[in-house]
C-alpha cells in the first residue's frame, strides 16, 4: 500500500527480482492435483524496493491488477473447457469399451444422458469462453463475460470429471486411467483466479451497477 488512506486506489504493483534481499519462496505446497506445476507462497520481510521498480502508475495497482484478472479468468475458462473435453472424451470412448450385461454401458440410456449433458454444458461453456475472448481480442471491457465463461466453464468442468469418474465406475478411482486425474485437477478452477462464489458477486455487481 503507498496510500493507506486511498484504500483500492493506494495500491501500487511492483517488479521484484529473484535475488532481492526479503524476499523468498516458502515451502512448495502439497496439492491434491496439477501437480506438475509447483505451487508457493511468495514471503517478503523487510524488503526494500527502489522506485524504478514501480509498474505502471502509483495508486494503480489494484485496478490494474482486476484488468489482468479480467483476461485472466477467460484463460482459466479454457483450461476448464480442455480438462472438461478431455474428461468427456475419455468417458465417450471407454463407455463404448466396457461391456456389462452382454452390451457396450454406452447403449444404457442412464449413460448416454450424461454424455448428453456433458456435450452440452461443455458446447455451452465455450460459447461463453469463446465470447469473452472475442471480446477481449476486440479490445473490448470483458469484466462481465469473463467471469460469466469462467464461473460457467469451470463449474462444468467439475461435473464433467465427475461424471467421467463414474462412467468409468470401479477403474475411475485408479489411477491406470485417466479419469481420476481429471477429477482431482479439475478443482482448482472453481478457486483459482477467484472461487465461483466470487465470480457470481462479480456479476452481480456487473448487473446491478446502473
Ligand atoms: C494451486 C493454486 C495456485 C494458485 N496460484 C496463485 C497465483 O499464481 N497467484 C495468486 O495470486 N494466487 C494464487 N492462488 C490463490 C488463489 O487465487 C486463492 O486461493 C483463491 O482466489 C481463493 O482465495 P482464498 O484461498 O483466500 O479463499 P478465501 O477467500 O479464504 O475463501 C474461502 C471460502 O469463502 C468464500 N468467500 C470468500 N469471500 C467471500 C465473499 N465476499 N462472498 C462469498 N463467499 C466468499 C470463498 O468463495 C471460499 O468458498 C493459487 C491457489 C492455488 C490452490
Amino acid at each position: 500500500m503507498t496510500d493507506r488512506a486511498a484504500h483500492t486506489h493506494g495500491l501500487s504493483a511492483f517488479v521484484v527480482d529473484k535475488g532481492t534481499k526479503g524476499f523468498r519462496a516458502g515451502k512448495k505446497e502439497d496439492k491434491l492435483g496439477l501437480r506438475a506445476s509447483d505451487t508457493a507462497e511468495l514471503i517478503f520481510e523487510d524488503c526494500v524496493l527502489p522506485a524504478e521498480n514501480l509498474l505502471g502508475t502509483e495508486g494503480q495497482g489494484f485496478v490494474d491488477a482486476m484488468r489482468v484478472l479480467d483476461g485472466g479468468r477467460i484463460s482459466i475458462a479454457a483450461l476448464s473447457l480442455g480438462m472438461a473435453e478431455g474428461a468427456y472424451d475419455a468417458a465417450l470412448n471407454y463407455s463404448k469399451e466396457r461391456r456389462q450385461f452382454g452390451k457396450s454401458i454406452s447403449d444404457f440410456q442412464a449413460i448416454q444422458w450424461k454424455l448428453a449433458d456433458m456435450a452440452t454444458e461443455i458446447d455451452a461453456a465455450m460459447l461463453l469462453t469463446m465470447r469473452a475472448a472475442s471480446m477481449k481480442d476486440a479490445g473490448m471491457k470483458t469484466t462481465q463475460e469473463s467471469s460469466m465463461a469462467k464461473l460457467y466453464a469451470s463449474e462444468v468442468a467439475v461435473k464433467c470429471a465427475n461424471e467421467g469418474v463414474q462412467i468409468h465406475g470401479g477403474y475411475g478411482f485408479i489411477k491406470d486411467y485417466p479419469a481420476e486425474k481429471f477429477y482431482r485437477d479439475v478443482k482448482l478452477c472453481t478457486i483459482g483466479e477467484g472461487t465461483s462464489e466470487i465470480q457470481r458477486l462479480v456479476i452481480a455487481r456487473q448487473l446491478l451497477k446502473d
